[in-house]
This record gives C-alpha cells, structure tokens and sequence, in this order.
C-alpha cells in the first residue's frame, strides 16, 4: 500500500495555498503535477551539461547527447518497443497526431476512409479532418453510447477494406472510459487498415506494451505523466516511419544537403528536426523513473479506491449526474448539476482553493452527444487524498446553495 503522506511530500506544490485555502488539485486530466526529482532534474542538466546534441565533439556535448539518448532508451523499455529507432521525441500528443497525419497525406487517396472514434480529444479529431480535406478521403465516426462507450457492433460495420486508418484514445480525457483498444486494434489489422491509439490519458495511470498491442502508432504528452510540458512520444512501427516522408525540413534530419538534391537521415532523427527540447526529453526519462519507482500497481489501486470513494460521495449531492459511467474507467468523474453551469461552480470552489476543470474539455463533440455545455471534470491521482475529496464534496454542495 503506498504511503501517500509520503508521496505528497515528493510534490512542493501541493503544500501550496490557493486563495487562502489548502490547493486541492484535482485538475490532473489537464496536466498533473510534478515531483521535485523532476523539478531538480530540469535544473540540474542546465548547470551541468547544457549544450546541443549529436553535433559537438566537445565532452558537454557528448554528456547531453547520451543522456538524450539514455532517456530514448528508457522510453522504449517503458512501452516495450522493439527499437528504439521507433521512439521519436516530440513536443506532445498534438504533435504526434500531425507528424502521423502529414505520413498518411502522402499515402490516402479519394475513396479511402479514416475512422475517428467519438470520444476524441479536438487533437485527434481536427488534424484528420484536415487530412481528409487534403487529401479526399471521408471521415467516418464511430459512435458513442449513453454510458460513454463506444459502440463495437457499429465499429464492426464502420470497418471495411476502405478503412486505411483508424484512430482512437486508450482512456478518454472527457469520460474516464478505457476503450477495448486490443479488440480495435485486431479488427483495423483484419481488414488492412493501421491503427493509431492517443495514450495521452493512459500513460499516467498504466504502461502500455506496445509489441503486446501491436498497435501501429501510440502517441503521448510527458506533461500528464509527472514530466515537463513541451515533451511528448510518438511510437511508430519502423515500416510506416520509413515509409512516411519527413514532417519537417531542417537541421539534424538529413544525411547530406545540396541544393540539387537532399537525403534525410534515418529514424528517429528523420524526424526530429531541429534543436529539441533537450532537458525536457532527458527529464521525462526521470518522471518515467519516478512512476515506476511509485509503482502502476500501487497508482492503479489507490487511483481506483479514489474513483470508487468520489462517484460515492458525489452522488450523495442531489440533482448531481455523472457522465461516463463505463464499467472500464479510470479516475476521472465529470458531472453537472441540473440546472446549474458547470462554470459557476468551478469558479465557487476555486476560491475554496479547489482546482477541477469545467468546460468541454476539448472534445465538443461528446457535450453534444449529451446535450450539455460542458461538464464539471474532476480528475485524480495517486497522490490525492480520500479527505481532498471530502472537500469537494463540501464545496460543490456548498455552491449548489449558493446558486439555486
Ligand atoms: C491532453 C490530451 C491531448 C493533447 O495533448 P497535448 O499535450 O495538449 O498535445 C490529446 N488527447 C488526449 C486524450 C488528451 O487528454
């Protein structure tokens, strides 16, 4: 069992007062927070070896070129990859999505089909519209149900040999819902089509096994998972980066340059052009450490107790409904109260120093299925606490008074 005193000693922002009142971060779907091994590893690398990689002879050099590329290894062990030519560095999901939906503007022609699930996050909705506009292909969207899962006897008959690409989050960012990733991924493969899946919701609480999934691109940010903002992985299998041209053109992707004719170099750095974020890519290796020295079982089981204790007690408040009610979720709970906006409290319990997102949460799509503007989301780690909760549960009540 983890000692989540303990735990909460490794995060300095959660002592932190918001408004005069302890911070209650419960805002964690949006970015978590970050332990001071992180923080400290941040400063560290600029006082110790700052200097630009797989350039310099120069020994700084040679110390950021390695720890760039230890870090690349500890990704790759983290999601099992074959090799680590298949982990390129990136600056987030948002840009993962777009480096695979540029690969595919050279592949999709009129006629073929790309199918988006329901329950997607804007950025990996928006990037193949875009596509399809690009390129002819037509958009096809798997649907939802009322519980907030999708549908797989409509997924079954979306699926054909038209199906190039299908695209889908492992957990989603609204809901909470875990999708039957290993069902979608063996049914795109059965009809030819790749598969992408956005992990951006499901690195914080799991490890995914990527050769175990088989999945053809598995992107996420490090800034959910304890790690800086700016970084961010694309797994790709070897043979659909190789056969994508390069996202973008500049320093450090190329063999050689001319001007009558290029070469670019070979994976990753054919696409990793450009100076990266160096210590952001070394230091989302330290939060990987970091999580796994906490342990996904250990995040997986107080995760769920918070799940299971908040769903209770938030549903002690009348006229308070939660949506995403799969069976399959994770610790996320997002809710309204009739006939109250989820604004207006979100702003009330603000000043009660509690932090939870209100909004769309950048899916739109999914507040239209439900017919609503947005929701209330509250959204937990390992290291909040069951008395945290308690606290919301005061403030929402609290807030209801107020309002109605
Ligand atoms: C946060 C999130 C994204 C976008 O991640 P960025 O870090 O903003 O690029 C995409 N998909 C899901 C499911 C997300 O939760």
């Amino acid at each position: 069992m983890l000692d989540i005193q303990k735990i909460r000693t490794d995060f300095p922002i959660l002592n932190q007062k918001v408004n005069g009142k302890s911070l209650v971060y419960f805002d964690n779907g949006a970015t978590s927070q970050k332990p001071q091994v992180v923080i400290d590893a941040i400063a560290q690398y600029y006082q110790e070896i700052n200097a630009n990689i797989h350039r310099g002879v120069h020994t700084l050099s040679q110390l950021a070129t390695d720890a760039y590329e230890i870090a690349r290894g500890k990704v790759q062990n983290h999601i099992n990859a074959k090799h680590n030519h298949e982990v390129l560095f990136t600056s987030g999901t948002t840009f993962g999505i777009n480096l695979v939906t540029n690969g595919f503007a050279a592949i999709l022609k009129p006629g073929d089909e790309v199918l988006v699930s329901s329950l997607e996050h804007h950025s990996n909705i928006v990037p193949w519209q875009m596509l399809c506009e690009r390129t002819g292909a037509t958009l096809k969207v798997i649907p939802m149900n009322e519980t907030g899962e999708l549908v797989m006897s409509e997924f079954d008959k979306l699926l054909s040999t038209n199906t190039k690409i299908v695209t889908v989050n492992h957990i989603s960012n609204a809901l909470g819902t875990i999708n039957p990733i290993e069902y979608m991924i063996q049914k795109a493969h059965e009809v030819g089509a790749a598969i992408l899946i956005d992990g951006a919701q499901a690195v914080p609480h799991l490890k995914p096994d990527v050769q175990a999934l088989d999945c053809d691109f598995y992107v996420f940010s490090g800034h959910k998972m304890c790690g800086p903002t700016g970084t961010g992985i694309l797994y790709g299998k070897e043979e659909w980066l190789n056969k994508f041209p390069p996202y973008q053109g500049g320093g450090e992707m190329i063999k050689e340059v001319s001007f009558e004719k290029t070469t670019y170099a070979d994976l990753p750095h054919k696409f990793e052009a450009g100076t990266p974020n160096i210590a952001g890519g070394i230091v989302l290796g330290t939060a990987i450490d970091y999580m796994n020295s906490v342990g996904f079982e250990n995040i997986q089981k107080q995760e769920l107790e918070l799940l299971e204790y908040g769903t209770k007690r938030l549903l002690e408040i009348e006229g308070l409904r939660i949506y995403g009610t799969s069976k399959n979720k994770t610790s996320v709970i997002s809710f309204n109260i009739d006939g109250i906006h989820p604004y207006d409290i979100g702003t009330i319990i603000d000043k009660l120093g509690i932090a939870v997102r209100t909004g769309h949460h950048c899916a739109q799509p999914i507040m239209n299925f439900f017919g609503i503007p947005g929701t209330i989301r509250a959204s937990f780690s390992f290291y909040n606490t069951k008395e945290e909760i308690d606290s919301l549960v005061e403030g929402v009540k609290r807030a209801k008074m107020m309002l109605s």
